[in-house]
């Protein structure tokens, strides 16, 4: 019986995508890089109670950074540092991550890389233009493990 939980479960890894299981865009707490780390900004992200917070240039579509919670660290709220400072100071890798990627790929992924967090992204190529990359939304290890533990 343990071995069928564990057959079900690698099952499951292997046939269930990103895209499954991804906090859509519209539900992920992000900010714009144009920002300024004021103290109503600081307590917004400290409220948020999120890790890591993506940072998006005019539209959210457009995410180009991320700020680990950690980063905060030394900014005095006084300063009114800029988003960009800290961002660019810290420059943490963003990955990004097809929308068809298998969860047991994407696990491997996030045991590999030294982030738990990426960007989920799918070609659209609907409509008539030019087909682009449109971001679905944020998918994290906790989310793996999380699918796991419910197939178990
Ligand atoms: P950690 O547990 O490493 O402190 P966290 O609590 O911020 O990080 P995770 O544990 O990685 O976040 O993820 C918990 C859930 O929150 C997951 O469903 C994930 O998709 C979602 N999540 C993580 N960051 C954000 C965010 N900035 N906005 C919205 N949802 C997020
Ligand atoms: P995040 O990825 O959310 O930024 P992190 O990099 O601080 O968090 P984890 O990703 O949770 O930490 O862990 C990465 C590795 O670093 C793990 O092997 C963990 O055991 C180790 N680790 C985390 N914090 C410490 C610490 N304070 N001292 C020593 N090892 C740590």
């Amino acid at each position: 019986s343990e071995f069928v939980k564990e057959e079900f479960s690698r099952g499951m890894l292997r046939t269930k995508t990103v895209e499954d299981i991804l906090t859509p865009l519209k539900d992920c707490f992000m900010l714009q890089s144009s920002a300024v780390l004021d103290f109503s900004t600081m307590s917004e992200i400290m409220q948020s109670g999120y890790t890591r917070v993506p940072i998006y240039e005019e539209e959210r579509s457009n995410i180009v950074e991320i700020l680990y919670v950690k980063d905060l660290a030394l900014v005095d709220p006084e300063d009114c540092t800029p988003m960009t400072t800290i961002t660019k100071f810290y420059n943490h890798p963003l990955h990004f991550v097809f929308n068809d990627t298998k969860l047991d790929a994407m696990l491997e992924e996030f045991k590999k890389g030294n982030s738990h967090m990426a960007i989920v992204q799918k070609v659209n190529n609907e409509g008539e233009g030019d087909p682009f990359y449109e971001v679905l939304g944020l998918v994290t290890l906790e989310d793996v493990i999380e699918e796991i533990i419910k197939s178990e």
